[in-house]
């Protein structure tokens, strides 16, 4: 029984061998065909059907692409759009973390983002900037 399922594993990997497998893009897409599979459950719409359908070929067709070039340059450019939203997320999140420590705001002359740590009072802030400095609450 081990064995049998040790050839199939081997199989799979042969079968997989030169092939795109899993990537970014195929995670996301993966992603959103179960996000809106877990929406439309019990959803008798043509249209979500169609879109699942669509995605889960999409998604199937890149696994067993032979294509690797073009996959991987697909791949590249899903990373391309997606990383300022990405960026921009980590940040939020992270400023949500340090919140408690720090006050967060925009210099009033550059519109730099700033940050004083929390708990001093008033302070005069000196932009790193501009060279600005202007008063605070901290
Ligand atoms: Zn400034």
């Amino acid at each position: 029984m081990k064995d049998f399922f040790y050839r199939l594993a081997y199989k799979f990997q042969a079968f997989m061998s030169g092939r795109n497998g899993n990537d970014a893009l195929g995670y996301f897409i993966l992603s959103v065909y179960f996000l809106i599979s877990l929406f439309s459950v019990g959803s008798q719409n043509n249209a979500v059907g169609l879109i699942r359908l669509v995605l889960l070929l999409l998604y199937l067709f890149r696994f067993f692409s032979k294509k690797l070039s073009s996959r991987r340059n697909e791949n590249q450019a899903f990373l391309r759009t997606v990383e300022p939203i990405r960026a921009w997320v980590v940040k939020k999140f992270r400023r949500l973390q340090k919140q408690k420590d720090y006050k967060y705001f925009k210099c009033p002359y550059c519109k730099t983002e700033l940050r004083v740590p929390r708990g001093k009072g008033n302070i005069t802030v000196t932009c790193p900037k501009c060279h600005k400095s202007f008063d605070k609450k901290s």
